[in-house]
């Protein structure tokens, strides 16, 4: 991936994808102290860029740094980087982390380096597979308690348990996993966020101890927009059984339907089918409308 063309925003410059490089004693890659976001552009235009640049002002914040530059100039730094790969549909990634100036667990003096790089990252599926839906395996481990980790930081740190669970599941030839949260209930996936349908009532986890996703709020709004009622609740591991659909949704993921965890079966039916049309029309840029 440290191979490709083009230019990667650092520190305020655009630079040759090849060159934006860090060095081995990176605070960030050695105690995590690093957030990022992920994005989407869909036809030159960044879904819900503000949001995303907010919140990841606020990992920063939640884990004991500022970011150096404002909403404006990270929006603006986005923006000017997709137009400069000439990509209309693309994957964004901004990330933030302490540099090497200091070792050790305090670093109170290294710099915070911000960096943002934007690659092709097509859609996961095409509409047709997409209604197939994915098989999870049931993830090990549990999302933290909140008073364990900064849980409504999109913070590296948090990211080592959804690699090792996802590895694990891919291992067992699963897409992904389901994770439950230090309690047992169910939470999110290792990058995305769950629904489920019960006799046209769809119910999703109260996000108290993970990522409160950016689709997530989208799908909600889209969901309630089309009348149907959503119960965000506490969702135990018991109930996955009587549920009839389920689907994931994320940035990457967008909404993609699920047709297993472990030895529960979904048939992805209306209202999945219906959210992920109703989510790709959300995320295409509005202008061409207003025209
Ligand atoms: N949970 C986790 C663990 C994630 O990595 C993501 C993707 N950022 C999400 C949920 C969904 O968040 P969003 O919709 O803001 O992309």
């Amino acid at each position: 991936f440290d191979q490709m063309d083009g230019q990667i925003w650092f520190n305020g410059e655009f630079v040759p994808w090849r060159d934006a490089k860090v060095h081995v004693l990176t605070h960030g890659l050695h105690y995590a102290s690093a957030v990022f976001e992920g994005e989407r552009a869909y036809g030159g235009e960044i879904f819900k860029l503000r949001a995303h640049t907010d919140r990841l002002i606020e990992s920063g914040r939640l884990l004991g740094f500022k970011i150096p530059y404002s909403a404006d100039e990270i929006d603006s730094a986005c923006n000017e980087l997709l137009r400069r790969q000439g990509f209309a549909d693309a994957y964004v990634r901004p990330i933030a982390w302490r540099g090497s100036e200091m070792m050790g667990v305090s670093a109170q003096n290294n710099r915070i380096n911000v960096a943002i790089a934007i690659w092709q990252w097509p859609s996961y599926f095409n509409p047709e597979q997409r209604m197939k839906g994915i098989r999870l395996d049931m993830a090990e481990y549990r999302r933290p308690d909140p008073r364990t980790a900064p849980s409504k930081a999109k913070a590296s740190g948090l990211y080592m348990i959804c690699t090792i669970s996802k590895h694990a599941a891919e291992a067992k030839g699963y897409a992904d996993a389901l994770m439950l949260d230090w309690r047992g209930h169910v939470a999110e996936a290792t990058g995305a966020n769950v629904f489920f349908v019960k006799d046209g009532v769809i119910h999703t986890p109260d996000p108290d101890c993970f990522l409160d996703g950016i689709t997530r709020r989208t799908v909600i709004d889209l969901a309630k927009r089309r009348g149907y009622e959503v119960q965000v609740r506490t969702i135990l591991p018991e109930e996955l059984e009587s549920f009839t659909e389920c689907f994931l949704c994320g940035t990457a993921a967008e909404v993609t339907p699920v047709a297993e965890i472990g030895p529960y079966s979904f048939t992805p039916g209306d209202i999945s089918r219906q959210l992920v049309a109703d989510y790709a029309a959300e995320v295409q840029p509005k202008r061409a409308a207003a025209e």
